[in-house]
């Protein structure tokens, strides 16, 4: 059996975590939780990372921190993960969902200032598949309008739009590190990037509980108190030295990861050519991380019957993301803004194949040759 995704195991893992045991501390903010904020500080140039649970404890905290209140509208598209629309409502804001483009099935961004209202308090973009979303256009009207910014880069770790690490350009950006994605802290995590100092010191606190701890440890007050709300909202430190074991070697897991596929793209592009499926899109201003392979297919029966087959052959490929505007929560929380014209269409006719660091090249193969069979 072929699996659709394996989590990331680079080997070092146990070592960093037997380290984290012995150093008689393994709750939130430890050595491997500073270790880690630290590299993607420096790596990414964020002022401020804070290693979190989950990319959805990151949303949730990005709502908190931007005080979202009830009957606040938050613009998003509705091609995404539910947690990216939980998060807000949450907070008792009212969704927005715009259409998404063709080419990289992010929100297009064209589409946002129509959906703009009066209790319009954010955007979240996603970068579906580790491709950006168009940054400069998304930052210059919130800019416009004084709108937060919110990148859900869960899928976007070590990819770039314009030089730039997504998960950077927005006032706030969240990582994923669930097993499913390019780097783990051992199945679950997350990071919440705070690029705007003026909400670096509140993210501390709603991280902490509410308290002003993390001023406490640094010696800046004697006592800590309660400040606001807040949550736990900290990774425990045994996770993140399975984190740190690799981030050591991230250039060599986005490396083999872009081989996967770059090799899926080479084989497949003679079906594209034959006009039998559509491969993914990259922009020349955008460098990806190899997050996922996806292909569409002419229709939603060709896919299923493609998932059907690669499944009798013992290899599972996978759909996403049943739009949220057509789901019984994203009705009652949010609104379609504007026509539905590639959501519903483009998802239901997608597939991801599989591609995780630990798979190789005679799975891959084995894959390809099977996608081919089908065709012919
Ligand atoms: C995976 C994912 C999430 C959720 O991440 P968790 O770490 O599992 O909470 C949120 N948004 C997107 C776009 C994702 O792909």
């Amino acid at each position: 059996m072929i699996p659709f995704n394996s989590p990331p195991i680079v080997g070092s893992e146990l070592d960093y975590m037997q380290q984290a045991m012995g150093s008689g501390k393994l709750c939130g903010d430890g050595g491997f939780t500073r270790r880690c904020q630290q590299w993607f500080e420096k790596n990414f140039h964020s002022p401020k990372v804070l290693l979190t649970p989950s990319c959805t404890a990151s949303l949730e905290m990005a709502a908190i921190l931007l005080n979202i209140q009830a009957g606040d509208e938050v613009i998003m598209p509705s091609y995404t993960f539910v947690s990216t629309a939980n998060a807000f409502v949450l907070r008792g804001a009212h969704i927005v969902f715009v259409d998404i483009r063709p080419d990289t099935m992010n929100m297009d961004e064209t589409l946002i200032e129509a959906a703009i209202t009066d209790k319009t308090r954010a955007i979240v973009a996603v970068h579906y598949a580790g491709v950006a979303c168009e940054m400069d256009v998304i930052m210059q009207l919130a800019e416009k309008h004084h709108l937060y910014v919110v990148e859900d880069a869960a899928q976007g770790v070590m990819s770039t739009y314009k030089g730039r690490a997504l998960g950077t350009i927005g006032h706030i950006g969240c990582f994923s590190f669930h097993e499913t994605k390019n780097y783990t802290a051992g199945g679950e995590g997350g990071a919440t990037l705070i690029n705007d100092p003026a909400l670096v010191e509140r993210a501390e606190i709603i991280r902490e509980k509410g308290t002003n701890r993390s001023q406490f440890f640094r010696g800046q007050v004697d006592k800590y108190t309660w400040r606001d709300i807040g949550s736990s909202y900290l990774m425990s430190d045994l996770q993140a030295a399975y984190l740190w074991a690799q981030l050591q070697v991230a250039q060599e897991i986005n490396q083999h990861r872009l081989g996967l596929w770059k090799q899926y793209q080479r084989a497949l592009q003679p079906l594209q050519d034959g006009g039998y499926l559509l491969l993914p899109t990259l922009a020349p201003h955008c460098t990806h991380n190899g997050h996922m392979f996806y292909i569409r297919l002419p229709n939603v029966e060709t896919r299923d019957a493609l998932i059907s087959y690669m499944k009798e052959a013992e290899i599972l490929t996978v759909f996403h993301y049943i739009p949220l505007h057509s789901s019984p929560a994203g009705q009652n929380f949010g609104r379609f803004c504007g026509q539905d014209i590639y959501t519903s269409q483009e998802s239901s006719r997608l597939v991801r194949l599989p591609l995780f660091y630990n798979m190789s090249d005679v799975m891959q193969k084995t894959v390809i040759t099977t996608l081919l069979s089908f065709f012919a």
